[in-house]
């Protein structure tokens, strides 16, 4: 039987591990196109949930335990003028909540399970998709900005400037505990990442005009909030800053013919959650798991309903999801007005145990309960 061929574009962690993944179905053929000397640029982590976690280590053999830092506490503050409310902490005593990864070293190792997969990697920059024409599927990984999307879609995606950016880097500390934390400040929402012994990084969202105003001295501004909300008088060193610009973009139309949009070009999320690649991770479960149901029936993928089932399946928690993130970005945006009485509801938070069930839950599944 000839082989199904499928092309991934981009080797950002959604193509590298799209490839990966589908790349073990039976009757596929992968082939990966991706820009020159791109890697090992990327000086961020990625916090994913335990059911991502495993769903990683069950398809790529070679990441090992030691890439990947669990997490079995996350603690989340709320600042006031006069304190900073311990409002959620989250906690499993048998399990790991969550797992921090550094996205350069895995894609590295994502880069090596590619060739010993025998993964074709074709380096160029792809401009034209009709060069594309002889594959079953086409899955594009461009990110979330790439023109070539309006060749497949005219429908408009659900968008919003945050006019915010994301400053992320990676500190280095003698702490003896280090929890997992989100702390909501009056700049802007900024979470700790322990990814190894001594090191966490952070990514702190704050407004754009902050980030301009202060960029020249941005090391030592976010040097002092860190040592300022983790109570600490020991020496910190801060390294690799970098920072993003956060939009929201939430795509309505996934897939023309046989050609369908995968990560962040399907959804562009706040940070504030970390949930932008484990609904990537989630989509590509899903996708693996219809590309292996028509492989395996022996039906043509470019001709089957694969990527209409993809859509109907995965569209209303990407929807559901990415509006839910954008919702509790809005929620403790700083708001005179509204300020008081959200130190009521996250005083109240703290004591309602259903919530806290339920804050597990959905950022461990989603919304696939
Ligand atoms: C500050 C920040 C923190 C985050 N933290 C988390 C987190 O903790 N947890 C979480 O789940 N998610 C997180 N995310 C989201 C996560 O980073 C992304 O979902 C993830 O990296 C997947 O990105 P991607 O591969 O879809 O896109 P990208 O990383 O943008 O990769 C796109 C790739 O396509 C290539 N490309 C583009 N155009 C072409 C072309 N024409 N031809 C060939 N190649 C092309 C580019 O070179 C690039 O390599 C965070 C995001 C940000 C901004």
């Amino acid at each position: 039987m000839t082989k199904q061929r499928i092309c991934i574009v981009g080797d950002g962690l959604s193509g590298l591990m799209t490839a990966v993944v589908l790349a073990k179905v039976p009757g596929i053929e992968v082939n990966l196109i991706a820009k020159k000397g791109t890697n090992n640029v990327d000086k961020r982590t990625t916090a994913i949930s335990d059911t991502n976690y495993k769903f990683v280590n069950q398809n790529i053999t070679s990441l090992g335990q030691k890439l990947f830092w669990p997490s079995k506490k996350i603690e989340l503050f709320y600042e006031t003028a006069k304190e900073k409310i311990n409002f959620l902490n989250l906690h499993e005593a048998n399990s790991n909540l969550m797992y921090v990864f550094e996205n350069d070293k895995v894609k590295n190792v994502l880069l090596k399970e590619i060739s010993k997969n025998k993964i074709k990697l074709i380096r160029k920059d792809l401009n034209n998709l009709d060069e594309l024409k002889k594959n079953d599927l086409i899955i594009l990984c461009i990110g979330g900005q790439s023109k070539i999307y309006n060749n497949i879609t005219k429908i408009r995606s659900i968008k919003k400037d945050y006019k915010e950016i994301a400053i992320t880097g990676y500190v280095k500390h003698n702490l003896k505990t280090l929890n997992t934390s989100q702390f909501f400040l009056k700049e802007g929402p900024l979470a700790i990442l322990p990814f190894s012994k001594n090191y966490f990084s952070f990514v702190w969202s704050v407004k754009k005009y902050f980030f301009e105003n202060n960029s020249k001295k941005i090391t030592t501004l976010v040097k002092n909030k860190i040592l300022e909300i983790l109570k600490n008088k020991q020496e910190i060193t801060i390294s690799n800053i970098q920072s993003y610009p956060i939009s929201l973009s939430i795509r309505r139309q996934y897939h023309q013919k046989n050609t369908l949009i995968l990560g962040e070009g399907l959804h562009t999320i706040h940070p504030v959650a970390g949930q932008g690649f484990n609904l990537v991770l989630r989509d590509i479960k899903k996708l693996k798991e219809i590309v292996k149901y028509y492989a395996g029936l022996g039906i043509s993928i470019k001709t089957s309903y694969a990527l209409n089932d993809f859509y109907n399946s995965r569209k209303p928690e990407n929807t559901i999801m990415s509006l839910g993130v954008d919702a509790t970005h809005s929620f403790f945006k700083q708001n005179k007005y509204l300020d008081p009485f959200k130190e009521i509801i996250v005083k109240n938070i703290k004591n309602n145990e259903t919530l806290k069930k339920f804050s597990k839950i959905i950022s461990n599944q989603g919304l696939s309960l």
